[in-house]
């Protein structure tokens, strides 16, 4: 069984928001007053996990696992799903 989702704090640049269990990631940046800016991939970070791949309903995010991923801005809707789902942080303002 899946774990229940749990609240995650999302950071974008030197701004930092909660998003609650179950709430886009949009929807709470928005309640924080945060816009989303156009993101990239940090290389010497990202650890090839592929979680980001995983939660992009866009497909703007490729890569080979355990290898640094490379995220398509011409594809990213900006809806900052991902940023919840990365450990390392790896997800940056382009
Ligand atoms: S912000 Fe949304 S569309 Fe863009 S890469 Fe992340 S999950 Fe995909
Ligand atoms: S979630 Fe973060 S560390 Fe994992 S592949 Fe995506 S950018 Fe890299």
């Amino acid at each position: 069984m899946a774990a229940p989702p749990k609240d995650v704090n999302v950071t974008i640049g030197d701004k930092t928001f909660l998003v609650p269990a179950g709430t886009k990631v949009k929807d709470a940046a928005a309640a924080a007053g945060v816009e989303i800016p156009k993101l990239k991939i940090d290389a010497s970070t990202c650890k090839g996990c592929t979680l980001c791949v995983k939660t992009c309903e866009s497909g703007a995010i490729t890569g080979n696992k355990k290898e640094p991923h490379e995220l398509d801005q011409s594809k990213c809707i900006q809806c900052g799903e991902c940023l919840a789902k990365c450990k390392t942080a790896s997800i940056v303002p382009a």
